[in-house]
């Protein structure tokens, strides 16, 4: 079943059209990857279904139009967004960051289950717990950042180049633990640069070049498809 839908979309910075009608499906229970250079429209597509730019088109969630609710809202829907760069809060603790990540959950107990919960996927948190998020590694900012968008127990996890900067184990990390998100259950749309590791954990894949949708097909089609290895995968 569909439960992420673009279709269409456009969006605008002004006078600059970054999305120029594009059409996307993430269904149930997938890892759908979108794939593309530089300032191609990757974030911009992800910042389109949170609401965080303008947009013309049809933006659907779970059978409904989200197309024109703001951020506070389609988080409250179940959509978490890990933006670039990871945007962690640097002098809050681990612990911090993941309670400010459950800010509309209530309920004491249940964000202590949550954060127990995020520490089965993350260990190296527990370690550090008490730890002010700036001072840590890069790879271990990504995974608190994905934590802490875990903390409201979405329906999906949109993930903006969750490799960037990052060395290539640690990368391998991150994509494991992605990788075990979604076999627990977790819809991701995961958008990245390192078209090579993002089609391997995917099951469908996107390419996105200049704001319009090139591309698209099952992943591992992608991978041995010879203009996607002559542009994004040499
Ligand atoms: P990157 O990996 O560099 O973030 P991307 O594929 O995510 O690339 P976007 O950030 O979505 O690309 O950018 C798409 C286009 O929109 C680019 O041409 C970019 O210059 C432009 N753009 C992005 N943000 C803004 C902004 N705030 N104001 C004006 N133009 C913007």
């Amino acid at each position: 079943m569909s439960l992420l839908q673009l279709q269409n979309v456009h969006a605008y910075y002004g006078a600059i059209e970054a999305l120029k009608g594009i059409s996307l499906t993430v269904n149930e229970g997938e890892i759908v990857t979108l794939i593309g250079s530089n300032g191609a429209g990757k974030s911009t597509t992800l910042k389109s279904i949170c609401g965080q730019v303008k947009t013309q088109g049809a933006i659907s969630f779970n059978g409904r139009e989200i197309g024109s609710q703001p951020p506070h809202q389609t988080a409250s829907e179940g959509i978490a967004h890990v933006p670039e760069g990871r945007r962690i809060f640097s002098r809050l603790t681990v612990k911090e960051n993941l309670e400010m990540g459950a800010f509309s959950v209530k309920d004491k107990k249940l964000i202590k289950e949550r954060t127990e919960q995020a520490f089965v996927y993350f260990p190296r948190l527990k370690e550090r717990f008490g730890q002010l998020g700036g001072t840590m590694s890069g790879g271990e900012q990504q995974m608190l950042a994905i934590a802490r968008a875990l903390m409201m127990k979405p329906r999906i996890l949109l993930l903006d180049e969750p490799s960037m900067g990052l060395a290539p184990i640690i990368v391998e990390q991150i994509f494991d633990i992605i990788q075990e998100l979604n076999r627990e259950g977790m819809t991701i749309l995961l958008v990245e640069q390192n078209a090579y590791q993002a089609l391997q954990i995917a099951h469908r894949g996107y390419v996105i070049q200049t704001g319009e949708i090139i591309m698209e097909g099952e992943a591992n089609l992608l991978l041995s498809n010879d203009q996607v290895k002559e542009a994004y995968l040499a």
